[in-house]
């Protein structure tokens, strides 16, 4: 299936482009993507858009660049752009500085977890584009500080997360405060269900675009699925991290998990960061700064903190679990292979899980290949003795409660501010006064994330 791989035809002047091109070069955008040569011609000519397309396949630029060229020299908050999280919003943010500067057309962020000045003061001296996550920019409407009657285009950018996410009250709300006459851009991975009767309601006569079938996983990645106990997973994990040294980015399905995970891993010596929603918007940033400029080679997330990374050479994705929705395998193997890279995608299924595998299967259309857990590799063995040690330590003996350290928290106790940073979240490893970690406690599945 191409991606960013197929053999380009036109160049991005002949999509129409011109104030663009300087930045374009600059940046070393040798040629339009299929999506940016589809949606390119119709947004600037004025007309609505659908277009199906994941994260990776060059979006972001495909409706940035016809605001800017729409926007250059006019003033006033004209362009408004919802996204699903924030850290998706700064990066749409950061392309549009990227590609925008020249033209004079800026941005502001206006998303949760930072203060709402700043954002106060963007709307006031009427920045061009407002890039804003639905539930901060709800805040902003409700408090009078958000100015959006100049609106002449609307980007909804992963609009199926948007609504897995259960933002349609407050997109409803945004879009009803919206001047009518408006462009309206919609992206998102699928147009299965939801989304494509919210589409119907609020697009125009839309020019449609699918690159690809929905559930369409990244094309080079490699993907295969180990079949494993869960408790087998965590020296699962340590024996293919030792296999090679390409970054590597862990999804786990609940943010305890994810933090369980990241002390763990630190115990074994990786240098790492987690992101989850419960931590905090600096916390994330700096993790993702870590992330792309190498410091640490591991990002332990869940799905939201994680959607929409814009990673370069992302090498691993690893699913520490398999995700609930089908489609979020999709976005998560997608964070790999992207541009021209091509990686490498690993999915741990516990018993428990293969419902979930044969959903991705048929969502994909494609069955992943089911690799051997490597259980004679050293890391393995010795990890898996460990944890049945532990579990056995821990197991309740009559009489006794609890076996020592296996409080219910286990060794991720203190999620939200240890999160495994290196040397951060050392002492959060307890248990006993020799070094012994504390039980991991059951990595059975869990129902919240
Ligand atoms: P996106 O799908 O918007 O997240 O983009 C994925 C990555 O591809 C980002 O790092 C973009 O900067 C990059 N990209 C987008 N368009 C192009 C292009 N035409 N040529 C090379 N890289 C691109």
């Amino acid at each position: 299936m191409p991606l960013l791989t197929e053999r380009f035809t036109v160049n991005f002047a002949e999509l129409g482009l011109t104030r663009t091109l300087p930045a374009l070069e600059h940046a070393g955008f040798e040629a339009p993507t299929p999506i940016q040569q589809r949606a390119i011609p119709p947004a600037l000519a004025g007309k609505d858009v659908i277009g199906c397309a994941q994260t990776g396949t060059g979006k972001t630029a495909a409706f940035l660049l016809p605001i800017i060229e729409r926007l250059h020299g006019r003033k006033g908050t004209r362009a408004l752009v919802l996204a699903p999280t924030r850290e998706l919003a700064l990066q749409i943010n950061e392309e549009l500085t990227r590609f925008g500067a020249g033209a004079h057309v800026r941005g502001a962020a206006v998303i949760g977890g930072v203060g709402m000045n700043p954002q106060t003061q963007a709307f006031r001296t009427g920045v061009e584009v407002i890039i804003a996550t639905p539930g901060r920019l709800n805040d902003h409407l409700g408090g009078g500080t958000a100015k959006l009657d100049q609106v002449e285009v609307l980007v909804l950018d992963e609009a199926d997360r948007m609504l897995d996410m259960g933002f349609k009250p407050q997109l409803e709300r945004i879009l009803a405060r919206l001047p009518h006459a408006r462009q309206s851009l919609l992206f998102s991975a699928t147009m299965a269900g939801e989304v494509a009767v919210f589409a119907r309601a609020h697009l125009r006569d839309p020019v449609k675009i699918e690159l690809q079938a929905s559930g369409t996983t990244a094309a080079r990645a490699e993907q295969q699925v180990f079949l494993v106990g869960q408790e087998e997973k965590l020296a699962l994990l340590l024996a293919l991290l030792e296999q090679d040294q390409l970054s590597t980015l862990v999804f786990t399905r609940t943010k305890r998990r994810a933090d369980r995970v990241g002390k763990e891993l630190q115990r074994a010596g990786h240098e790492l960061a987690v992101i989850h929603a419960d931590r905090s918007q600096s916390q994330r940033k700096r993790a993702i700064e870590d992330f792309k400029g190498g410091k640490v080679r591991v990002l332990v997330a869940t799905d939201i903190a994680a959607r929409g990374i814009d990673v370069e050479n992302i090498g691993h994705v690893i699913n520490f679990d398999l995700p609930n929705v089908p489609e979020d395998y999709v976005h998560r193997v997608g964070r790999t292979a992207r541009a021209e890279a091509s990686g490498r995608a690993s999915s741990f299924a516990s018993p428990e899980e293969h419902d979930l595998l044969r959903g991705i299967e048929k969502l994909t259309r494609k069955e992943v290949r089911r690799a051997s857990v490597p259980r004679e590799s050293e890391t393995f063995r010795s990890e898996a003795e460990r944890t049945r040690r532990n579990k056995a330590a821990s197991a309740p003996r009559p009489g006794h409660g609890r076996g020592a350290g296996g409080g219910g928290r286990g060794a991720g106790g203190g999620h939200g501010q240890g999160g495994g940073r290196r040397a951060s979240s050392g002492q959060a490893h307890g248990g006993g006064g020799d070094g012994t970690p504390r039980s991991l406690g059951s990595w059975g599945p869990r129902r919240h994330r």
